[in-house]
């Protein structure tokens, strides 16, 4: 049963990211023990950490699965994996990076996981597409996202649209892919 929806925080900054997005979101959507259920827009943010980095993409993907927050969150790392990431330099560059920010409205800490994801409320490369799917979500509430969004601490954040027709496609097919499925 694909009881437990979840927000999953999509982000790339080697190679050509967004292609790297789209393989993701459609992997993760074709998974058999997932659903897509909405994607936001996508965006482009500074890179945090070493300098010289090219942007960010950025999106976020709302699934709903029968997978525990673990077994999720191995689906994440395989994916992550298969997308030729390296874990080197802490804040360096990557190919893809995939982050459970919500599991249902549950609160998880362990020495694997935290849900909501720790850095949630302070990345605005997080909130601002969280905000465009987030009615599809039983929580956190628009008004409580907007109004992190004004926090100067995240309004100087920069960060902005990322145009690209490919991802509109791409979540076009997945929209249309779960309706008739
Ligand atoms: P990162 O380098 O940002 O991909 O962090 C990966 C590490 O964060 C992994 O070892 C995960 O076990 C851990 N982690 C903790 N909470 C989360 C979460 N909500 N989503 C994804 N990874 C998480």
């Amino acid at each position: 049963m694909l009881n437990h929806r979840c927000a999953i925080g999509l982000g790339g900054n080697l190679d050509d990211a967004v292609a790297t997005l789209i393989d993701a979101a459609k992997a993760l959507s074709s998974h058999p023990d997932c659903q897509f259920v909405a994607a936001s827009k996508l965006y482009r943010s500074a890179a945090i950490g070493p300098e010289g980095q090219p942007d960010y993409a950025n999106a976020v993907l709302l699934l709903n699965t029968a997978l525990d927050a673990w077994a999720l969150l191995d689906v994440l790392q395989q994916q992550e994996q298969l997308a030729g990431r390296v874990r080197d330099i802490r804040w360096g560059a990557r190919t893809l990076d995939l982050d459970i920010l919500l599991f249902n409205q549950e609160a998880i800490q362990d020495s694997r996981l935290t849900v909501p994801h720790a850095e949630l409320w302070h990345r605005a490369f997080v909130l601002l597409p969280l905000l465009d799917v987030q009615s599809e979500t039983a929580w956190p509430s628009q008004l409580n996202i907007a109004t992190r969004l004004e926090d100067p601490k995240l309004s100087t954040q920069i960060i902005s649209r990322w145009l690209d027709p490919r991802w509109d496609t791409a979540c076009n097919e997945l929209r249309l892919h779960s309706r008739s499925s």
